[in-house]
């Protein structure tokens, strides 16, 4: 998570809403890395997570993620939830959990539906308090402006 929270911050420097991830192979190496860049990329879908997952998959050479862990600063949209359950990733370790559009838990649970067969373990609220602080940062200095 403290990679990740890395990431965060490079989004927050280029100011994008600071979300970072990460995904870990199964020996817990590093093989993906993104942070938000829906702004410069004027892509919908350049969330962190779509980015550490690409990486990780151009990495591997496939796109099967399994035994691979998503580490990501914010609770994942469901986009995202629904790319970790494509790519079969085996876990995922969240920071702040987003009450307003999370789809691990809070407002959707995409991951742990018993109707899909694939569902990702989930570790939430790691280090939730920085994550949260990053983000609360960046849109109380965007209403200052
Ligand atoms: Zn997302």
């Amino acid at each position: 998570m403290r990679r990740a929270l890395e990431e965060a911050r490079a989004a927050f420097d280029a100011g994008e809403v600071p979300v970072g991830a990460v995904v870990l192979d199964p020996s817990g190496e590093v093989i993906g890395t993104g942070h938000n860049d829906r702004e410069r990329a004027a892509d919908p879908t350049g969330h962190a997570e779509i980015i550490a997952m690409r990486g990780a998959a151009s990495a591997l050479g496939a796109w099967r993620l399994s035994g691979c862990t998503l580490v990501v600063t914010l609770e994942p949209c469901t986009m995202c939830a629904g790319a970790a359950v494509q790519a079969r990733v085996g876990r995922i370790a969240y920071g702040a959990v987003d009450l307003k559009a999370g789809a691990v838990g809070s407002l959707w649970d995409v991951v742990r539906d018993r109707r899909l067969n694939h569902r990702p373990e989930v570790v939430a609220e790691v280090l939730a308090d920085e994550c949260g602080a990053l983000l609360s940062g960046f849109f109380a200095r965007r209403r200052v402006r």
